[in-house]
């Protein structure tokens, strides 16, 4: 008898926490492939074995094409991790349409072609799960409009899905990651438009999360685990967004 080996897609999966979403995946059991851009890894590096496929999420068409590569080559997609994101620093008043239209292009439409793509072939079989990662910017995030615009949004197409497929046997919810040492993060630091320092004093958990952290949420909400879960944030912040923010002055007499 063959036994089937489920079958992961990691959009923007070769770097960052994409890259550790796939590698834990993989762990989990799944033949994995991370659709990107660029490979980010080369053989050697790679000791989880994950497949690398060419994909700009902003190609609506191609998304559904190379999707539909991967199902003939690899098999059916069992699980899509819509996690290709990029970020933006400029106040609203000085940002390009430029700036503006290439953050929601992929932050937003290439989430939803994506989601459509795998969903349709999910659908057809009665059986998958699509994992959405946004960001606790969704909540709003002075300086970086796009970017939190198209993250709250990403969580109202994940309760949409999540709502409009539950009963059709797939089930669709997000990770909205507090700070990440990756990618993102890091070209705000290195640009010098983000300060670590600041960062740190209204994380309530003192640090930042590794993307092994963010890995462990999405395995979570793959995995049977979570079965009667659908549409719902799952928020992996260190306590960022339950905390108001604002310290005592001082510790009361
Ligand atoms: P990285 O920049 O490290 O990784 C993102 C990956 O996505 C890169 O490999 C990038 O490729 C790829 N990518 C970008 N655009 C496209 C595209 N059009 N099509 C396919 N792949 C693309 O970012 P992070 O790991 O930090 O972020 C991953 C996700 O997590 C993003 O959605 C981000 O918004 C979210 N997030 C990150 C946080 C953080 O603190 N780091 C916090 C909260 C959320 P390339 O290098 O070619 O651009």
């Amino acid at each position: 008898m063959t036994v089937h080996t489920p079958v992961a897609v990691v959009t923007g999966g070769s770097a960052g926490i994409g890259w550790e979403i796939g590698q834990r995946l993989a762990a989990d059991g799944y033949r994995v492939v991370a659709a990107d851009r660029v490979p980010g890894f080369t053989t050697g590096e790679n000791p989880a074995g994950i497949l690398w496929r060419e994909l700009d999420v902003t190609d609506h068409d191609g998304v559904d094409r190379i999707f539909g590569e991967i199902e003939a080559e690899v098999g059916p997609i069992d699980v899509l991790v819509n996690n290709a994101g990029i970020q933006r620093h400029r106040g609203l008043e000085d940002l390009t349409w430029d700036e503006w239209s290439t953050v929601v292009d992929v932050n937003l439409h290439g989430v939803f072609s994506c989601l459509q793509a795998a969903g349709r072939r999910m659908l057809t079989r009665g059986d998958g799960r699509i994992v959405n990662i946004s960001s606790i910017s969704s909540r709003g995030s002075a300086g970086r409009a796009p970017y939190a615009t198209t993250k709250a949004a990403v969580i109202g197409l994940t309760s949409t899905a999540g709502a409009e497929w539950a009963s059709r046997g797939v089930r669709v919810n997000a990770v909205a990651p507090g700070y990440v040492d990756t990618g993102v993060f890091r070209q705000g630091v290195e640009a010098g438009t983000l300060s670590l320092d600041t960062i740190l004093s209204r994380i309530p958990a003192k640090r930042l999360a590794d993307a092994s952290e963010i890995a462990a949420a999405v395995s979570f909400l793959v995995s049977d685990q979570s079965r009667y879960m659908n549409g719902q944030t799952l928020y992996v912040d260190g306590g960022f967004m339950v905390d108001y923010g604002v310290p005592l002055a001082k510790k009361p007499a």
